[in-house]
């Protein structure tokens, strides 16, 4: 998913529409805008579907203020539909508090079952909700109950928050969720306003400057006094400590995030690049040809050419029209998308020695596809290269859905996943090398199976229907 929050900006929520836009590779399922203006109203729209089919227009024109946060939404926790998108917006006590999450609770069911045992009636099934419970259930304002509340709260997140005092915006105490804070100068006669978003790229998009993160356990009011820190979370009981696999999502880095953002101080797409290059010297291959698959691994394609001083081409060519395809909820649904999306070019790949570059292999779906759109296209031989290391074990921190047992390099050695995969040869990227070039502490979880905060009850996306 992807977050972003706004205050003291006079269209607050055109803002937040522009940021969202920046933040759609994070989340296609669904899209929502919540609003604050002066009398202290709150406007919400909210839709399946992309931003700019969800936010049109007419929709802004209802959600006037000077605050505003928004959510593009990737299923973790709850099935794809309306009553899931976010902002959730409840009431209570006369007041309003909207919350739009990315990341996961890994003690989500627990909670909600003891909210619920006292009394707390749900309107969605995300894990979400129980913030907007937890704060109800303390009495104060969203600033007096979140440490509190989030003490209680065990996993991953980066929350933004809109009631009638502004815009509150947390990130765990392991910042594995990102999430950056920036100031947007609209005007030399006004104050500036403050926005969060969880990647600088939708900073850069609405003419605002990067500050700074916001940081690990970190809460920030953005208010009429400016940005201030509000309060600090510390370590949830049993976590591990950065030195020991807490830290900022890796796959942000290798996948999710886009290459114009910035993450671990270090440009995303210039990360990528390096990952390509100590690929390509940790395990070179004999070519005519290096490809990417567009668009998440070129940079790092492009990495391992130049390393290896092969020529770098366009072997694959995608169907910008459709979506991510691994952001689709279901198998058959992504398998079919996966067709539609990808295609070789013969002129390209026919006759020669192929190295296929991608960022990452989780259920070898595209991986398979591809090996095999590139044979038939009449590639010689393909060599595959993944620019991070295997991917073993679920990730429980909001970034993917996916079953032990459907995950390829699970329980397969390399030999087997090539094999599976039908490529010629395969490689990739070592979990070290890869965290030389992170250089910061990182969450590697789904490589190690080591999680840094500790899932007792590994819960399905379904748990909560
Ligand atoms: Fe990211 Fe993997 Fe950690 Fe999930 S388990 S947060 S995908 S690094
Ligand atoms: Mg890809």
């Amino acid at each position: 998913c992807g977050v972003v929050g706004v205050y003291g900006h006079p269209e607050a929520a055109a803002v937040v529409r522009w940021a969202l836009l920046a933040l759609q590779h994070r989340g296609q399922e669904s899209a929502g805008i919540a609003s604050l203006d002066r009398h202290g109203r709150v406007g919400i729209h909210r839709g399946m579907g992309l931003v700019a089919d969800v936010l049109q227009p007419e929709h802004l024109a209802r959600l006037a203020g000077h605050a505003a946060i928004g959510h593009v939404r990737y299923s973790t926790t709850g099935a794809s539909r309306l009553e899931n998108a976010q902002p959730i917006l409840s009431r209570f006590r006369g007041r309003f508090l909207a919350v739009a999450h990315n990341g996961n609770f890994v003690n989500a069911v627990e909670l909600r079952g003891r909210l619920e045992e006292e009394g707390s009636i749900f309107q969605t099934t995300t894990d979400t909700e129980v913030v907007a419970h937890l704060v109800a259930r303390h009495g104060g304002t969203t600033r007096q109950a979140l440490p509190w509340v989030l003490r209680q709260i065990a996993g991953a997140w980066a929350l933004v928050f809109l009631d009638p005092d502004g815009v509150i915006a947390t990130r765990d105490p392991l910042g594995i969720r990102p999430l950056s804070l920036g100031l947007l100068r609209y005007s030399d006669a006004q104050a500036p306003a403050w926005i969060v978003a969880s990647e600088t790229c939708a900073l850069d998009s609405v003419g605002a400057t990067v500050v700074r993160e916001v940081e690990p356990g970190e809460v920030v009011h953005l208010g009429p006094d400016g940005v201030r820190t509000v309060a600090r979370m510390d370590l949830p009981p049993g976590a591990r400590g950065t030195q020991a696999g807490g830290g900022l999502c890796a796959f942000e880095a290798i996948y999710l995030a886009r290459p114009d953002s910035v993450l671990f101080d270090q440009s995303v797409h210039g990360l990528r690049k390096e990952m390509g290059r100590a690929l390509a010297l940790r395990h070179p291959a004999e070519a005519d040809l290096v490809t990417g698959v567009p668009d998440s691994s070129l940079s790092a394609a492009m990495g391992y050419a130049e390393q290896l001083g092969l020529p770098f081409e366009m072997g694959l060519i995608r169907n910008r029209y459709i979506g991510r395809t691994f952001i689709q909820p279901g198998q058959s649904e992504r398998r079919l998308a996966v067709h539609a999306k990808l295609n070789a070019v013969r002129k390209v790949v026919e006759g020669r020695r192929v190295v296929l570059v991608d960022d990452s292999i989780v259920r070898g779906t595209t991986a398979r596809h591809i090996v095999e759109l590139l044979r038939r296209a009449g590639a010689a031989q393909v060599h595959v290269r993944i620019a991070s290391p295997p991917y073993r074990f679920p990730c429980h921190y909001g970034v993917d859905t996916a079953h032990r047992s459907e995950l390829i390099a699970a329980g397969r050695d390399v030999e087997a996943v090539r094999a599976a995969i039908g490529a010629d040869s395969l490689a990739f990227l070592p979990l070290e090398t890869m965290l030389d070039v992170l250089k910061g502490p990182a969450c590697v979880a789904c490589f190690t199976g080591v999680y840094p905060v500790p899932v007792e009850d590994p819960a399905d996306k379904l748990a909560l229907e």
